[in-house]
C-alpha cells in the first residue's frame, strides 16, 4: 500500500521511491513506505492550501471539530493495543512505555475536543457609542507540522489536535524513521470524515522534503520538534517569508537534589528521569546536581541501580528500558562519552555496548553515568540524547550559598526546558524553581505533565508553547472587526 496522503488519496511517491523501516531493538523489518519527493511536498502544499480556501473545516462548528477528535480519541482507546505495537517496533521501545504514550495521545485528543468551542472572541469596549469592535479567533491557515521519532504520535498529537480544533489545514511531516502512527491517524480521520486535502502526510526525507514545507509562501506555520541545528535552519529558511514558527528543540535539564531530600524517591527518579526510553526524552534529567555532603552515598546507589537496569525490545516483558533510534544516533552517544571522558569525567557505570549475543543485532547501549563533571565542559553542555548522566556537585556554607550555588549551575546552559529541585524545605522548593530559568519545574518529582498544562522552553530550547490553552492560541490568530 503506497503511504503518501494527499487530497484525501492514498498514493505512491512520484518516483516510486520507498523506504525499509527496521525495529532498533533487532534491526528486523516492520514496513516499507513511500519516501515523498520535493514535488510530492508541494503537492500536499496545494492541497492543503485549496482545503483551506474552500472553507468546509473552518467553517464547521467547533462544537463539531471537537466532536471529531473525541472520536478520534475513542477509536484509538478501542485500538490501543495496535497503536501502541505499531509505535514499539518503529522506536524499539517497550510495549508497556508505547501504551503509556499512546493513553496520552488520547488525552491530547479529548482535552482539545473541549477547549475550541469555549471562547469565541471578545467584545472590546471602544468607550465611544458609536463604535462597535469585537476580537475574533480565526485558523491560521495550512501548518506544516514537523515531528520527531522519540515520541512519534506524541508529538504529533500535541500539534495535530490543536490544528485541527482551531480550524486549520495541515501537513505531517513524521520523522523518516518513525512512519506507522502517522499513518494510522491519517486513515483513522479519513475514516471518521475529516474533509479531503485538511490532513496531509508526506514521508521522507526531512533535508529533502522540509525546506518545500518551510520555504513556501503556502504555509502559513511551522511547528517543528526536534534537533537544536536542525530547529535553527528551519526558523531561517521560514523568515524570508516570515511565517510563524513554534519551536520545540530539547534540552540539557538540570535535577538539583539537595542533602535534606527525600533519599529514595530522589535516587528513583534521578535514575527514572535519564534513563526511562533510554534517556531519548527531550526533558529527560541529564545533569545531576547534587549537594556535596551527599554525593557519595548518592551517587554510589544511582550507580548500583543503573547497572542493575535490564535492557530489551518492545516485548521483553522483563525489560525496564530499550535501545536508541538508530545505528547513526548510538554512534553520536558513543562518541559524546569519549569526549566526555578525554575532557576528564570519571566513568562509574556503562560506557559501551551490552555484550550479551541478544542485543547484537540491536542499537543498544549501557545505562551510563559520568561523575564529577564541571560545568565548562561539553559533556554536560551538549545533549546526549542517550542514557547518559553527568553528574556534579554544589556547596555552600550558608542556606542561601547553598541555593545560589545550585541555581547558577542549573541555569549554566543555552537551553531552558525543565527541570527538578529536591528538598523537604517547601520555602527552599519555591524559591530555588522560582529562580530556574526552564519552561516546567518539578519538585520532588520528574517527568509528570498533562495535556491541560502548557509545555515550552526558554533560551534555545524553543520559540512558543504546546499544550494548554496557549497550544491551541499558537493555531489561531486574533482577528479585529470594528465597524460604526
Ligand atoms: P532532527 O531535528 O533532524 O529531526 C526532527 C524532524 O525534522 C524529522 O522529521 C526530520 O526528518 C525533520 N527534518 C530534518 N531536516 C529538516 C529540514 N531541513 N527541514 C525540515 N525538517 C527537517 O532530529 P534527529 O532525528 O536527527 O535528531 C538529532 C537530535 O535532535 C537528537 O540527537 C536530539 O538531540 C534532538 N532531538 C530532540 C527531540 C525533542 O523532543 N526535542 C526529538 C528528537 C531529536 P527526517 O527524520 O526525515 O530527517
Amino acid at each position: 500500500m503506497p503511504e503518501l496522503f494527499i487530497d484525501g488519496q492514498w498514493r505512491a511517491a512520484h518516483d516510486g521511491g520507498t523506504r525499509e523501516i527496521r525495529c532498533p531493538a533487532d534491526v528486523s523489518n516492520v514496513i516499507e513506505v513511500s519516501e515523498a519527493t520535493a514535488q510530492d511536498a508541494q503537492e500536499a502544499i496545494e492541497a492543503a492550501k485549496r482545503a483551506f480556501e474552500r472553507g468546509q473545516w473552518r467553517s464547521t462548528p467547533a462544537v463539531s471539530r471537537g466532536r471529531m477528535l473525541a472520536d478520534l480519541a475513542d477509536k484509538m482507546e478501542a485500538e490501543i493495543e495496535e497503536v501502541a505495537r505499531l509505535e514499539a517496533l518503529d522506536t524499539g521501545k517497550r510495549m508497556v512505555e508505547a501504551r503509556i504514550d499512546i493513553n496520552d495521545v488520547i488525552s491530547v485528543f479529548r482535552f482539545y475536543s473541549t477547549v475550541a468551542d469555549g471562547d469565541a472572541g471578545r467584545i472590546v469596549d471602544t468607550g465611544q457609542e458609536d463604535v462597535v469592535s469585537k476580537i475574533v479567533h480565526e485558523p491560521l491557515g495550512v501548518c506544516a507540522l514537523i515531528t520527531p521519532w522519540n515520541f512519534p504520535l506524541l508529538q504529533t498529537s500535541w500539534k495535530v489536535a490543536p490544528a485541527l480544533a482551531a480550524g486549520n489545514t495541515f501537513i505531517l511531516k513524521p520523522s523518516e524513521l518513525t512512519p506507522s502512527t502517522a499513518i494510522w491517524l491519517m486513515g483513522a480521520l479519513d475514516e471518521l470524515g475529516l474533509p479531503a486535502g485538511v490532513g496531509n502526510l508526506i514521508l521522507g526525507d526531512g533535508g529533502v522534503v522540509g525546506p518545500v514545507l518551510t520555504e513556501s509562501p503556502d504555509v502559513d506555520m511551522v511547528s517543528f520538534t526536534g534537533g537544536l541545528v536542525t530547529g535553527r535552519g528551519i526558523a531561517a529558511s521560514s523568515a524570508a517569508t516570515v511565517k510563524k514558527v513554534a519551536l520545540e528543540l530539547g534540552g540539557k535539564n538540570p535535577n538539583v537534589v539537595f542533602a535534606d531530600a527525600d533519599f529514595d524517591a530522589a535516587v528513583d527518579m534521578a535514575a527514572t528521569g535519564i534513563f526511562l526510553d533510554s534517556g531519548q526524552v527531550c526533558s529527560a534529567g541529564a545533569r545531576l546536581i547534587v549537594e556535596e555532603s551527599i554525593h557519595d552515598e548518592f551517587v554510589d546507589e544511582l550507580v548500583r541501580r543503573a547497572g542493575a537496569i535490564r535492557l530489551g525490545g518492545p516485548f521483553d516483558e522483563s525489560a525496564e528500558t530499550g535501545p536508541l533510534i538508530s545505528a547513526a544516533h548510538r554512534e553520536k552517544v558513543e562518541k559524546y562519552v569519549e569526549n566526555a571522558l578525554e575532557e576528564g569525567a570519571e566513568l562509574r557505570v556503562g560506557g559501551g555496548r551490552p555484550t550479551d549475543e541478544q542485543f547484537t543485532n540491536g542499537y543498544f547501549y549501557l545505562p551510563t553515568i559520568l561523575d564529577r563533571c564541571t560545568s565548562g565542559m561539553r559533556c554536560v553542555q551538549d545533549e546526549s540524547f542517550g542514557p547518559v548522566l553527568t553528574v556534579e556537585t554544589f556547596s555552600g556554607a550558608t542556606r542561601d550559598q547553598a541555593e545560589d550555588q545550585a541555581v547558577k549551575l542549573a541555569n549554566h546552559t543555552i537551553y531552558g526546558l525543565a527541570g527538578a529541585v529536591w528538598t523537604r524545605d517547601g520555602g527552599r522548593a519555591e524559591r530555588v524553581a522560582a529562580r530556574l530559568r526552564h519552561g516546567t519545574i518539578w519538585i520532588n518529582d520528574y517527568h509528570p505533565y498533562v495535556a491541560q498544562a502548557e509545555w515550552g522552553g526558554y533560551k534555545q530550547s524553543g520559540i512558543g508553547r504546546e499544550l494548554g490553552q496557549a497550544g491551541l492560541d499558537e493555531y489561531r490568530e486574533k482577528i479585529g472587526r470594528a465597524h460604526v
